[in-house]
Parts: structure tokens; C-alpha cells; sequence
């Protein structure tokens, strides 16, 4: 029997996020992000359901190369762009747009060879603090850009920090506005967080990634409140089941002793597949489509849950670690982290299922 531990990835769902991104912009040109192999869903995987998407964002150049190598032909964006000058040929003769947040990436494009101008998205720093120009150099920048022979500019982006909160956007909003100024180009602003907040955000490009992926970029809003479904489902099964009397603990570091006498389940998942090991005792899991939680500390190949109020749960029950019932961000809370670390964190090793790979529709 092979392992039973599967990352079941619903494409549907996926389509479905997509168009429901759409409800929130409807008139805005979309990015879907698909960094980190699509957060951790996996890059060609997820594809075919994302030609409800006017393009893809991400910041690895070998992937980029890989979705034009399978025949992808629609708008393809470096979020960092280039890491370094050989990177440029190889971006220009592939039709890929890159993102320029430095001089120094300026100066690789005033070096480009003659040839299918670059299309370039010029990044500025609202407060995020990471990448991009200060605003009151944007203009000066844009004209240095949009002067070289090897470039064609796209859009003027920004990035928030804080999207996710009330009033977070403001003060960068109104930094962006006065970027922008005078410029023509169109914009690209929102992420996950800032289209759901679309109304006052705008722009005529948007950039969503983890609620196309069914999770939720807010720490006081459901991925469900949105109208986002999990696309990912982490299913496993027990492959052991013990009784433990009173006083007996289980896992290392004895990090959970039993009170009374106490039934729990061992699930094939742990740390090396990417579950968090720093989930408390308690982490919600579902063993046969109940809700229990996690016992004792989370080991490298196994974890262990209670079964208590779950008689019937035995060797071979179907547990789920997160996905349909049991939303990731909730097990994210409990393990102080995000969805977003936990799809990324999914590990070579651990098998991918797809489910509904329906056919592309008009
Ligand atoms: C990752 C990323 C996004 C997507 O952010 P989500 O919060 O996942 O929607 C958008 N824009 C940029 C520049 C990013 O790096």
C-alpha cells in the first residue's frame, strides 16, 4: 500500500475563484499569482484552469520559461524582474515582462541588445519599504525608461503592506496618486486583500494569488465570507490507533499526557510534509468528516489526534488535514502562521491528486 497521505487539488474550485476574482473587478485586467509553483499547488498543474485570467505573475525566470515552453502565450510578469543582466536576453526573446524596482535594473535594460522590446511594470514604494522608487522620483524614472529603445513600459504598480486592515491603504493610496500624476500608463495596485476592497483601491490591473487558491489574505475574514473555495485538500488516513490509560503521553517530549483513558488515531503526515510543528495540541483535524484535534508534539513523518466522540474511527479512517470542511486558515491561526506559509509549504515528497479537470469553457 503506498502511503495515504494526498494534496488533492480541485480545479473547479480553482475556475471558480477565478471568476469570482472577476465579480470583484470587473472591469480590471487580472494576473493570477502563481509564484512558489502556485502556491504549492504546482505550476502546470493548475494551468488549465486559469484561462479566466488575462495573464501570470510570479518571480521565478526557469518557471516563466517553463509556461512558454508549454505553450503558454498570454501576458507573463517577473514580480522581482531581473536578478541579473543574462537573465534580459532570455525575458526579451520570450516575450516576458518584467518588473523594474531599481537603478540597477535600469541600467541592465539601458545594456539590452537591439531587439522585441521589454515590457516593464515600474514599481514604487508606498510604505511597504521592500522593493521600488520613491514616489516623487516615479516620474523621472518612467521618462528614463520609457526613452530606451529596449523597453516599453506597461504599468506603474505598487504593492500594499497593509491591505488586510482597516485604513491601511490610505496613506499609500494617496503616496500612489501622487506617483502617478501627470502619468498615462495604466495601473496595477491590488493583490488578494486590495481587491476585495476593490472600490477603493482601482486600478485597471489586478494582481490576486492566495484567494484564487480558496484562502483568505484577512485575519478577521473567512475565505468563505469572500465566496473563495479551497482548492487544495490534504487527506490522509490513520495508520494506528492507540489506547492510552491515564497518565500515559504520546509523541516526543511527552507534550500531551492523557487525563483518563484516551483513544487517539496516528496520521500519516508530519513536519517533512510540510505540516507545521509548531501546531499546539488542539489543531483542528477532521477523522471521518468530524472535527477533533491534534495530540502531542507533530513529528517528522506522523501526528497524532484524539479520537474521542469518534468511535468508529479505526486504522484506514479518512482524516483531513485541511481543504473542503476545514478551511486552512483556521489550522494556520492555531499554528500561528498563515495559509499562505502552510500551501507553500507542501513538500516534494507528499503525492498531488487532481480532481474535476474540467474542460476548458468558452
Ligand atoms: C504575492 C504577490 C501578490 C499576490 O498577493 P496575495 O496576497 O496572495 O493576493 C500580488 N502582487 C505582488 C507583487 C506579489 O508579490
Amino acid at each position: 500500500m503506498t502511503r495515504p497521505l494526498v494534496a488533492q487539488v480541485d480545479l473547479a474550485a480553482l475556475r471558480a475563484n477565478v471568476a469570482r476574482v472577476r465579480q470583484y473587478a470587473p472591469d480590471a485586467s487580472m494576473l493570477a499569482v502563481v509564484k512558489a509553483n502556485a502556491y504549492g499547488h504546482g505550476l502546470e498543474r493548475v494551468l488549465p484552469a486559469l484561462d479566466g485570467a488575462d495573464g501570470l505573475a510570479l518571480l521565478e525566470l526557469d518557471a516563466a520559461l517553463r509556461l512558454r515552453a508549454c505553450g503558454y502565450a498570454r501576458t507573463i510578469v517577473l514580480l522581482e524582474g531581473c536578478f541579473e543582466a543574462r537573465e534580459v536576453p532570455a525575458v526579451a526573446a520570450s516575450g516576458i515582462e518584467i518588473v523594474v524596482h531599481s537603478r540597477s535594473q535600469i541600467a541592465m535594460l539601458r545594456e539590452a541588445k537591439p531587439g522585441p522590446r521589454i515590457g516593464v511594470h515600474v514599481k514604487v514604494n508606498t510604505g511597504m519599504n521592500r522593493l521600488g522608487f520613491a514616489p516623487p522620483a516615479v516620474p523621472a524614472i518612467c521618462d528614463e525608461l520609457a526613452a530606451l529603445p529596449a523597453v516599453e513600459i506597461r504599468t506603474v504598480m505598487t504593492h500594499f503592506a497593509s491591505a488586510d486592515e482597516d485604513g491601511g491603504i490610505d496613506a499609500p493610496l494617496a503616496r500612489f496618486a501622487a506617483a502617478c500624476r501627470g502619468l498615462a500608463w495604466p495601473r496595477s495596485l491590488a493583490n488578494s486583500a486590495g481587491i476585495v476592497r476593490f472600490a477603493e483601491v482601482g486600478g485597471e490591473w489586478v494582481r490576486p494569488g492566495i484567494m484564487l487558491y480558496g484562502a483568505t489574505p484577512f485575519t478577521r475574514r473567512s475565505a468563505a465570507s469572500l465566496g473563495v473555495a479551497p482548492v487544495m485538500k490534504l487527506r490522509s488516513r490513520l495508520i494506528g490507533v492507540q489506547t492510552l490509560a491515564a497518565g500515559e503521553s504520546v509523541g516526543y517530549g511527552a507534550s500531551f499526557t492523557a487525563r483518563e483513558p484516551a483513544r487517539i488515531g496516528i496520521v500519516a503526515c508530519g513536519y517533512a510534509d510540510g505540516y507545521p510543528r509548531h501546531a499546539p495540541n488542539g489543531t483542528p483535524v477532521l477523522v471521518c468528516g468530524r472535527r477533533t484535534g491534534t495530540v502531542g508534539r507533530v513529528s517528522m513523518d506522523m501526528l497524532a489526534v484524539d479520537l474521542a466522540g469518534i468511535p468508529d474511527a479505526d486504522v484506514d479512517s479518512e482524516v483531513v488535514l485541511w481543504g473542503e470542511g476545514l478551511p486552512i486558515d483556521e489550522v494556520a491561526a492555531a499554528a500561528g502562521t498563515v495559509g499562505y506559509e502552510l500551501l507553500c509549504a507542501v513538500a516534494p515528497r507528499v503525492a498531488f491528486d487532481t480532481v474535476a479537470p474540467a474542460a476548458a469553457h468558452a
